[in-house]
């Protein structure tokens, strides 16, 4: 007789489950290293995106929410810096959701997987965190850094729908173009 499969999990409850894992991880950092330079007020991060952020399905899902949820001039002002990060060539980017003036992102809890492991999955050969933290990890600092793996968070990433650019997202939502999403 073959082994029953495992239960299907669907991709909402598979976000859930790594949004719960990674801040297990994040508390553990900040638990062990209460100086970590990752908090609320630090946004060096979302100024210096080295490309436009893409998310899966799940992850858009989410976001839309928040972006739903917003009042209508502060959609209209997201909309717009949208736009504006379609067409910019260089690089780096700000990211568009970030209220700039606050230093604080409008969509906090609704925000991609990468802002949430950005910085407490420091990876020596991708260098997934900023250059702050770099040099203290460097200067021996903070030595009992666990070092991340940001691989195993895409691996499961790859299981929460097709992966689109932002602006594609966000231009189907604007446009209703609803694209298959769950792809
Ligand atoms: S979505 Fe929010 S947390 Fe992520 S880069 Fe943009 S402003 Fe920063």
């Amino acid at each position: 007789m073959n082994p029953p499969k495992p239960a299907k999990v669907n991709a909402e409850d598979a976000l859930a489950q790594l949004d719960h894992d990674i801040e297990m991880r994040v508390s553990a950092i900040r638990a062990n290293h209460p100086d970590w330079l990752c908090r609320m007020g630090c946004d060096s991060c979302c100024r210096r995106l080295a490309e436009i952020p893409t998310l899966t399905a799940a992850e858009w899902q989410r976001l839309k929410t928040g972006l739903e949820a917003l009042p209508a001039s502060l959609f209209a002002t997201v909309s717009q810096n949208i736009s504006s990060m379609a067409r910019q060539t260089a690089r780096p980017l700000v990211c568009p959701l970030l209220d700039q003036g606050a230093g604080a992102c409008l969509v906090y809890d609704h925000r991609p997987t990468a802002c949430r492991t950005y910085g407490f999955y420091v990876q020596r050969d991708k260098g997934l965190y900023c250059q702050t933290i770099e040099a203290h990890v460097a200067a021996g600092d903070w030595h009992t850094v666990v070092w991340g793996n940001q691989d195993s968070i895409d691996r499961r990433l790859a299981g929460l729908g097709k992966t689109e650019a932002l602006t594609e997202w966000f231009a189907a939502l604007v446009t209703h173009d609803v694209p298959d999403e769950l792809g």
